[in-house]
């Protein structure tokens, strides 16, 4: 039996066992609404049994059919995704208030499903490997008309999210049924964001799984920004709630969330506030994380270990960014640009940090009662307008790391100790490289990677996230990404220069 028959065999049995799973769930928390057992409300249990059934309904309709018609497929679910977003659009209106449950089914639940159904139908049914999929050429991917349209979209979403969160309570209503389930309280307009957040991560996760599955790292890499996002950046903040404790984010720490470590009641404060040893052990989670585990793991995988695994930023960039990567700036200009911006952001949330500190230690004597507007202030800056609006909605025109190339402290801190205190490099067979460019076109960092293949040298730069696309995409397998000893990591490159020649030599 080949490999791909028997991935195949095991696909289809996974999946029967996934709508097995997910009917039995569903048809436990109908149950659990018409008797009204704790500790789900009927409104929740309802919501999400009738989301559940919808999953399997579509994923058995799809596997029986053994993806054969993958056009009849795309079409039932672009028409599936197109009622989503029309639903989406009539639940900001406020339209159908009165039916939270079916307006979610039919704005982010079909939305969700449809988009599914379409990566589904799309990338099963293509052989494993490398295939550009038309991205260059496709307007939606390379600032198009409908690029720009959906660059507008996102970044006016996050611009109501985050300054005009009132026009979008319709939409809110819709998951409060969720909220209610997870958290035991009504729905905000944050929960809706990270519901939001969360999808796209997983839908867009099914996709990068399925372009780059010919690849292990990048099955495990997918798995892993996927798992964090939905358990530790979703799930986890969501029960904290319910069990009245703070919502804490156990995937992110200072200097990215900067707020774990500032003093005050917007910083830790709020953490300490009511949580007793929880709150203690959450604060120094983060301090061990930011001070020990991160400098450590960088050292033995580089920035990677974060930025492509866990980081929530990097997930939404290497899961619903990944169609965008190729629009990443490339000139020497952007590059010093990155350099200059990157390093600058650091110093700020480093002086920042300490000025805060001190002033708390000297009972407001440099800010006095200013400290929570400066913090504030701060937040607004580079929370909301850099690492959201930017961020996020700039990708279909920046591509998919314009904050961790140029905002991201973060990345700062692990891109310098990645380049000069690190056993990660990825190394490259100059002699097999044919000049294709695909690493080069791939990397969303705006790394020149064919440079470095040309000449055969070790590519060991601070921006380099590690996602190991490059290697991925690459024909010829040039490229390795290793953690092997610190000495000699920077590399020499292999081919002779036409500078090092001297043919003349001894005729002078
Ligand atoms: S390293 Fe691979 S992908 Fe990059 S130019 Fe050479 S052959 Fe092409
Ligand atoms: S050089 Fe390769 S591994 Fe590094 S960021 Fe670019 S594509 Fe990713």
């Amino acid at each position: 039996m080949t490999r791909h028959t028997d991935t195949a065999v095991a696909t289809d049995l996974t999946l029967r066992w996934l709508v097995r799973g997910t009917t039995a769930t569903a048809a436990i928390l109908l149950l659990t609404a018409v008797f009204d057992i704790w500790p789900f409300k009927p409104l929740a249990s309802t919501g999400t049994a009738m989301l559940l059934l919808a999953a399997a309904v579509t994923i058995e309709v799809s596997r029986r059919s053994g993806w054969r018609s993958h056009r009849i497929h795309h079409r039932w679910a672009g028409m599936l995704t197109g009622l989503g977003i029309l639903g989406t659009l009539i639940a900001i209106s406020g339209v159908g208030q009165a039916w939270p449950i079916p307006m979610f089914g039919l704005g982010l639940g079909a939305l969700t499903v449809g988009s599914t159904w379409m990566i589904l139908a799309r990338y099963r049914s293509t052989p494993e490997g490398v295939d550009n999929h038309g991205v260059m050429t496709n307007p939606t991917m390379n600032r198009g008309a409908a690029g720009w349209m959906l660059g507008i979209l996102m970044t006016g979403f996050y611009v109501l999210v985050y300054w005009y969160p009132s026009a979008l309570d319709g939409l809110v209503r819709t998951t409060d049924w969720l909220s209610w389930a997870m958290r035991g309280r009504a729905a905000d307009h944050w929960f809706m964001y990270s519901l939001v957040y969360t999808l796209a991560v997983a839908v867009f996760g099914i996709r990068a799984w399925y372009r780059y599955r010919h690849v292990k790292y990048q099955r495990l890499r997918t798995l892993s920004v996927v798992f964090v996002q939905v358990i530790l950046a979703f799930v986890l903040p969501s029960i904290l709630v319910l069990f009245q404790q703070p919502e804490f984010y156990f995937s992110y720490f200072w200097p990215l969330k900067w707020t774990y470590l500032w003093p005050g009641d917007y910083g830790m404060g709020w953490i300490l506030a009511d949580s007793g040893r929880l709150g203690m052990f959450m604060i120094g989670w983060g301090a061990i994380m930011s001070f020990v585990a991160t400098p450590i793991l960088t050292y033995y995988y580089g920035k990677r270990w974060y930025c492509s695994w866990v980081c929530g930023c990097g997930a939404m960039a290497e899961t619903m960014g990944d169609p965008y990567r190729h629009l990443a700036p490339r000139s020497t200009a952007s590059w010093q640009l990155e350099r200059w911006m990157i390093h600058g952001s650091l110093l700020v949330i480093v002086v920042a940090t300490a000025v805060l500190w001190i002033n708390s230690a000297t009972e407001g004597a440099m800010l006095g009662s200013l400290s929570g507007a400066f913090a504030q202030t701060y937040g607004f800056l580079f929370g909301s307008i850099w690492a959201g609006v930017i961020g996020v909605g700039f990708y279909p025109f920046l591509g998919t790391r314009i904050w961790c190339r140029y905002g991201c402290p973060m990345a700062a801190i692990l891109g310098l100790q990645q380049r000069f205190f690190s056993r990660f490099r990825i190394t490259t067979n100059g002699g097999q490289c044919i000049s294709c460019g695909n690493c080069s076109a791939y990397c969303e960092m705006g790394i020149d990677v064919r440079w470095y293949a040309q000449r055969g040298q070790n590519i060991v730069r601070a921006s380099c996230v590690g996602c190991g696309i490059c290697s991925s995409v690459c024909p010829r397998g040039v490229l390795k990404l290793e953690n092997g000893p610190a000495d000699g990591r920077l590399g020499r490159p292999v081919l002779v220069e036409w500078e090092d020649v001297d043919i003349l030599s001894g005729y002078d």
